[in-house]
């Protein structure tokens, strides 16, 4: 297995890999030490038009859509088989821009292979309808793709992100131009490269790394793209639907969240510490369905909360290099905010249980972090920390606990705990969130529909669901 990040890598367009028309370049940061591990072309307006215009003309050429769904299938099934021919590299890759561990950047790799085989089986499975209208008249509809698909994709989870709405995009027909993150760029490359090893055809797909604010803004301002995909924070989501309003074309949203787990006073506790804080600790809680909020009865409140905190001492924190069970935070920006945060919580009267500050040692690590006796109001029970800190509500009525769960501008993910089915679908029925999990936390996967309600988003990835944000109906009637 290689062990050497290339020193040097350039963006993917319209079937080339080139370096940035200006020649720059961005300095990728190891996050595990703050180091520089490589450099990557940085992408701006010139190469976005360049990748844009590519995609426009594998779209008008209609190469895909020449394709039989079948074989669009198919090409996606090619992806995934040359993935493991560059799954040693992606791991490698993931460790050194993204803090995780070897192990999890494998499972980066399976996770992306499932999603390209899952899309790439319904590739052929995608129907219309047929509408009676009765004698001499024959009408249906069919699913039209719309065009350029512009995707933007966010550092914590780069390579299954992107690759999902890829593989939507691809089999329905659309072509795609991807900005990769620029704080872990490297695995969104290898990707590239699999799609070009498996056959994409040229134009269909290109990626392009850049910063947000140069190659992502001309990305989603450009006049000639059809359709948006963004997955990232709030306030960039918002600029991206003001660049998208211009046009009057779809978004498909999936942006932040302060997701929420209630505990009801007859919970399994050990069995709900447990989901929580893998909730929260996984991937150092930079997870958008991160178990951020626990809204517990009071009767249990202290009771859950030292469960909680042994489980946050079992956590091992540092490298991935290491195989610790928590790696770094993605940059020390990251980590000031979070930090930030936490000082606000001390501030506003929360009992800080463990943790609440940085560790003293080269890379951007944050220890597990747990605040109790949290009220509602606080900005520690409202603001995404987007990292590995808990907070704790108390609650007294079941209405309170809903109503405090609702109670944030976001509404990705939510969860109940309880042994009582009666009031598992209570509550489940009045969370307003994309996903509800009871007993447990990240209940289902790459079948399963995922995105927000109110400030989390709108439109939905995974599941079968997702690809009705990549097609448009087309009804056609005939008299005959
Ligand atoms: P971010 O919004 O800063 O960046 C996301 C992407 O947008 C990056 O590729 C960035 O370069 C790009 N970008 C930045 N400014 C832009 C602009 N003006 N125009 C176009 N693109 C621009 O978010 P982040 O800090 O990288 O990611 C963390 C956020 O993403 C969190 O809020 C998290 O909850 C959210 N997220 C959501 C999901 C989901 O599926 N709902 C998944 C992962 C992350």
């Amino acid at each position: 297995m290689t062990d050497k990040v290339r020193d040097y890598w350039r963006n993917f367009v319209g079937g080339e890999w080139v370096d940035a028309a200006d020649g720059g370049r961005i300095a990728v940061l190891d996050p595990a030490s703050g180091e520089t591990i490589c450099e990557v072309a940085r992408g701006s307006a010139a190469d976005i038009d360049r990748a844009v215009a590519a995609a426009r003309q594998a779209f008008e050429s209609r190469v895909l859509l020449a394709m039989t769904p079948a074989a669009r299938g198919e090409l996606m099934f090619e992806i995934a088989r040359q993935l493991d021919g560059l799954a040693d590299e992606i791991a490698l890759v993931e460790m050194r821009d993204n803090g995780k561990t070897l192990q999890n950047g494998y499972k980066e790799v399976a996770l992306t292979q499932r999603y390209l085989r899952y899309y790439g089986g319904l590739a052929d499975k995608l129907e219309g309808r047929q509408i009676p209208l009765g004698e001499g008249l024959l009408d249906y509809t069919v699913h039209m793709p719309y065009g350029v698909s512009a995707q933007i994709v966010p550092w914590n989870g780069p390579l299954p992100v992107g690759a999902r709405s890829v593989a939507c995009a691809l089999i329905t027909g659309n072509t795609v131009v991807l900005k990769s993150p620029e704080d872990s760029p490297l695995s969104l490359f290898l990707f590239a490269e699999a799609c070009e090893r498996a056959g994409v055809p040229k134009g269909a797909l290109s990626i392009v790394c850049g910063y947000g604010r140069e190659a992502g803004a001309a990305l989603v301002a450009h006049p000639d793209i059809d359709h948006i995909v963004f997955t990232g924070s709030v306030e960039t989501g918002k600029s991206v639907l003001r660049a998208a309003v211009e046009r009057v074309i779809p978004c498909v949203m999936e942006l932040g969240g302060k997701s929420a787990g209630i505990v009801y006073a007859d919970a399994d506790l050990d069995l709900t510490a447990r989901n929580a804080a893998r909730g929260i600790f996984t991937h150092s809680g930079q997870i958008c369905s991160a178990a951020s909020r626990l809204i517990v009865h009071r009767s249990i409140h202290d009771q859950l909360v030292e469960k909680l905190k042994a489980q946050a001492g079992m956590r091992t924190v540092g490298p991935g290099a290491e195989g610790r069970d928590m790696g770094p935070v993605i940059s020390d920006r990251q980590l000031l905010r979070i930090e930030g945060l936490c000082q606000a919580g001390v501030e506003e009267g929360a009992t800080l249980v463990t943790g609440g500050s940085r560790l003293d040692q080269p890379g951007y690590f944050m220890p597990p972090t747990i605040f109790s006796g949290v009220t509602p109001r606080m900005r520690i029970a409202n603001e995404e920390f987007f990292g590995p800190v808990l907070v704790v509500i108390p609650f007294d009525t079941p209405e309170e606990a809903v109503e405090i769960a609702n109670g944030t501008d976001y509404g990705l993910a939510a969860g109940v705990f309880t042994r009582d089915l009666r009031l598992a679908h209570w509550t489940a029925d009045r969370l307003v969130a994309g996903q509800v999990y009871v007993n447990d936390w990240w209940v289902g996967g790459v079948e399963t529909p995922f995105g927000g309600t109110k400030r989390s988003g709108y439109g939905r990835e995974k599941g079968q669901e997702a690809l009705l944000g990549y097609v448009q109906t087309k009804n056609v009637g005939i008299r005959y």
